[in-house]
């Protein structure tokens, strides 16, 4: 029997992860209220790219993906000071398609689909104590700067900054294949992608010793991400030169919890376990979290072994995404002899064994958290 039909459930927090367990939860029964700080429930000004292991959850909740996501054709590796392509991995043959999406509009499908199954919204709602909410179960859906996760771990930890910011830009774009580009260069490496409507999603990555601004994000000079890349390729310099407007983010992080979850609170996204976005999961493990969570409380009996369950499924397999996204950090900016050897590498790879990126990532992109025979069982 399923303990969560017609339970009542609260989740803090409108982003990916709130809203798609608040979807999830809702389509196995419970009564969902979502209550989120912001006055909208909305992203703007970035984009998103959804791997198939998303993809698949996006699927299973009834999503039309296609009508707001971009299929992405490949992946391709760029030496970012002269601009040459190291390597193309194909990414057509990826099911469901890996696709890019503007966040806003990844946010607006969940959001509709929740309403449309009778989620309950409660915008300019800051929980800052669960013990405020009348509910069953409550779901920390409130992000790296969580203020749940306390509740969960038993203790107050800020997220500390990682060495790298990223500016995160959108442009007016026509004609840009559909593919990522990671453009590598010595401390830092940009990313590129186009996005459905005609615009191009730039994140711009650099190490720096310190975070010096109040908060975590400003808008910042568009001179400033030219500055950082001045030395790089001619093609890459265009592409920023288009910049308009500009914000950076200093990219804090905290340990994965160790525990997801106590008494009726738990934790998905990145309350839980914020990645670096050099492997581009924070999102989709997100969504796999809110699926797996409504699963795991559908397909047991009681709270407590649903909530088991949930973590015996998850903390595994997001704590190895996590460390294979910092491995990415490393990887993407070598400099010297090290970058040498391995653009060469890639250049080999891609030449002789084209499959051997994605065959690499296939406990990633390949995992189906959707899939009949998932385990979802407490023991
Ligand atoms: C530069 C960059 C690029 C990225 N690119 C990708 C990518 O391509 N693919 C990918 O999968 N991931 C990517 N990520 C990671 C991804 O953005 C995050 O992992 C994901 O958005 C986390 O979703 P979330 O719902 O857990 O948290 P959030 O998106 O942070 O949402 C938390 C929500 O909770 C609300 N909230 C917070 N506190 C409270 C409170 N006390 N009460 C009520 N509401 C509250 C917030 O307003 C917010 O709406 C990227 C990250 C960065 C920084």
């Amino acid at each position: 029997m399923s303990f969560i039909a017609d339970r009542t459930v609260a989740v803090v927090g409108g982003g990916i992860g709130g809203l798609t367990s608040a979807l999830a939860l809702a389509q196995q029964g419970a009564r969902v209220t979502v209550y989120e700080q912001a006055s909208a429930l909305t992203e703007v000004g970035a984009g998103l790219q959804i791997s198939p292991n998303g993809a698949r959850v996006l699927d299973a909740l009834g999503l039309d993906a296609d009508s707001v996501g971009l299929s992405a054709e490949a992946v391709q590796p760029m030496a970012g000071l002269t601009g040459r392509t190291l390597a193309r991995f194909n990414l057509l043959d990826q099911k469901p398609p890996y696709r890019f999406f503007h966040r806003h509009a990844l946010i607006v499908l969940l959001a509709d689909a929740c309403a449309d199954l009778g989620v309950r919204a409660s915008l300019g709602s800051r929980i800052d104590d669960p013990s405020q909410l009348d509910a069953e179960v409550i779901v920390g859906a409130d992000g790296l700067r969580s203020t749940l996760r306390s509740e969960v771990t038993g203790r107050k930890t800020d997220p500390f900054f990682t060495g790298q910011v990223a500016w995160r830009a959108i442009v007016p774009d026509t004609g840009s294949d559909p593919v990522a580009r990671i453009w590598m260069a010595p401390g830092k490496h940009v990313v590129t992608y186009p996005l459905s409507g005609g615009a191009l999603n730039i994140v711009a990555v650099q190490e720096r010793s310190a975070w010096a601004a109040e908060g975590w994000a400003h808008e910042d000079d568009p001179s400033a991400v030219r500055a950082a890349f001045a030395d790089c390729c001619g093609e890459l310099k265009s592409i920023l030169h288009r910049i308009e407007k500009v914000h950076l983010w200093g990219l804090f992080r905290h340990p994965v919890v160790q525990r997801l979850s106590k008494n009726n609170v738990v934790l998905v996204g990145d309350a839980a376990h914020p990645t670096l976005p050099f492997l581009a999961q924070g999102a989709n493990l997100a969504l796999e979290d809110g699926f797996v969570l409504a699963a795991c409380l559908a397909q047991n009996e009681s709270l407590r072994h649903g909530l088991a369950a949930y973590q015996k499924a998850r903390l595994a397999r997001v704590t190895r995404a996590i460390n294979a996204a910092n491995a990415n950090a490393r990887n993407y900016h070598l400099g010297g002899v090290r970058a040498t050897f391995a653009h060469a590498g890639l250049r080999t790879i891609s030449a002789l064994a084209p499959n051997v990126f994605l065959n690499r990532l296939s406990w990633l992109y390949d995992h189906d958290v959707t899939a009949p025979n998932y385990q979802f069982a407490a023991v």
